[in-house]
């Protein structure tokens, strides 16, 4: 835990933390040493970890990214928290984000962007970038993330760390920031698939505060993960390798996928025709559900309030007005919009048929094969700024990786090499609670 702290106040301009608690780690370090003595420790007792800043943690600052919630002190631990701390893991401290986890780059948070450990010239990932730099740059061993579109896996891939986002339903939700719910899922991040499986061996399971957690049992997350992996099906979507994908980083994913098929996997062409329709029906099913998830930010409560307001009106416009970003706004625009009397058959509705349509699509291809593999973004990570003044340009940064949101599946960013000193990540999508067999194909390939 000293180790650790010295090395985050070692490296302030990668700007990975939001806060660092260093008292409360030293206490909960200090627990753990007894706990080790007495002989009652798990595999994560005095392991200093950190989470994203969309957790909430009693008596330490939950701001989400935002100035909205610059002044927040959450009354209670998220569940996910609530886990690791009973096993007697350390909490570092709590990451940076995009605002609201709405982002791809980390430029939305409120704190200004997390830097690319491998060149600060360029963005860490989003919206969990603050989670990748830690774990990338050895501020901390392993981390907690969220992703709603790719926020997990696309950091992941850009810093050069490992990246799970399980199955919907499968880690609580219970004290984590709600952007869109029917899409938001918790998960690990880490240097490996070794240590993502003791993370999310404390993440997972049924959470009766979560209504959409699901109550199944939690498999040993490390006992397959040397499996063999002969006979394994690969399916390669045929639009994930379009003319659309860059020649580096097409000859950097096939490089990956010829080592599997050493290690015995066979691969095969899947055709998935409603994949190129995920992007708009994401933007309009995720900005419907986060106006209705922000609306709770009223200066009334809790979070920013505005100085003197006239009357009520003037404290809600002025409150959210002062205190949401741009990126924010755009969201909770574009959302109300798409929710309002006479716009909703022809948006949200039409974009919920669109989700069934490539929920189905999965189905069938993953009937066919066991996984299914890509890439997890179009190039490496772009330099800070590059993006900013164009959100469509931002918004096709999560092309290969918001699908399978929309169908709640799980799926992985594995390490897999470098283009021109930057990291690339390999995306390998399973089936529904199949996370032990992605672990296990990650593992293998270390
Ligand atoms: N970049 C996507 C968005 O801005 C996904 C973010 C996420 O997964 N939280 O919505």
């Amino acid at each position: 835990t000293h180790a650790f702290l010295a090395r985050i106040k070692q490296h302030p301009a990668l700007n990975a933390f939001i806060t660092i608690s260093e008292e409360h780690a030293l206490v909960q370090a200090a627990a753990a040493d007894q706990r080790l003595a007495s002989g009652d420790a798990t595999d994560l007792t005095g392991i200093p970890i950190a989470h994203k800043d969309i957790f909430c943690t009693l008596g330490i600052k939950t701001s989400c990214g935002s100035k909205m919630l610059d002044n927040f002190v959450a009354p209670y631990d998220a569940s996910v928290v609530d886990k690791f701390n009973h096993a007697g893991a350390v909490t570092l401290g709590k990451l940076n984000m995009d605002e609201f986890a709405m982002g791809s780059s980390n430029e939305t948070s409120f704190y200004g962007p997390a830097r690319n450990p491998w060149n600060t010239d360029c963005v860490a990932g989003g919206s969990s970038g603050g989670s990748a730099v830690a774990v990338a740059a050895r501020l901390a061993p392993a981390v907690t993330g969220t992703d709603t579109g790719g926020s997990i896996r696309q950091p992941a891939a850009f810093c050069g760390i490992t990246g799970l986002k399980p199955t919907y339903g499968r880690v609580s939700r219970y004290g984590m920031i709600a952007y869109a719910s029917s899409l938001d899922q918790g998960g690990p991040m880490a240097r490996n698939a070794e240590d993502a499986a003791l993370l999310l061996q404390t993440m997972a399971g049924f959470d009766s505060k979560d209504s959409t957690s699901v109550d199944q049992s939690v498999p040993d997350y490390s006992a397959g993960l040397n499996d063999s992996l002969q006979g394994l099906k690969i399916g390669l979507p045929k639009q994930f390798f379009s003319s659309q994908l860059d020649n580096n980083m097409a000859a950097a994913i096939q490089a990956a996928i010829a080592e599997y098929q050493k290690l015995g996997a066979t691969v095969q062409e899947v055709d998935m025709p409603n994949l190129e329709l995920a992007i708009p029906a994401y933007y309009v099913i995720a900005s419907a559900e986060c106006s209705s998830n922000l609306s709770r930010y009223d200066g009334v409560r809790f979070g920013y309030r505005c100085q003197n307001p006239a009357d009520l009106t003037d404290l809600y416009t002025r409150s959210r007005g002062e205190a949401f970003g741009a990126e924010v706004k755009r969201r909770i625009l574009m959302g109300t919009y798409a929710l309002s009397a006479g716009y909703y058959d022809a948006y949200y509705l039409k974009a919920q048929q669109v989700r069934r349509l490539i929920s189905d699509d999965f189905k069938r291809a993953l009937s066919e094969v066991d996984v299914l593999m890509g890439p997890v973004t179009p190039g490496t990570a772009f330099k800070i700024g590059a993006k900013t003044s164009d959100p469509i340009q931002m918004y096709l940064e999560d092309i290969y990786t918001i699908a399978i949101n929309l169908a709640g599946l799980p799926a992985m960013s594995i390490p897999a090499g470098f283009i021109a000193g930057l990291p690339v990540g390999l995306q390998v999508i399973g089936n529904y609670f199949s996370e032990a067999k992605l672990l296990n194909i990650g593992h293998r390939y270390q």
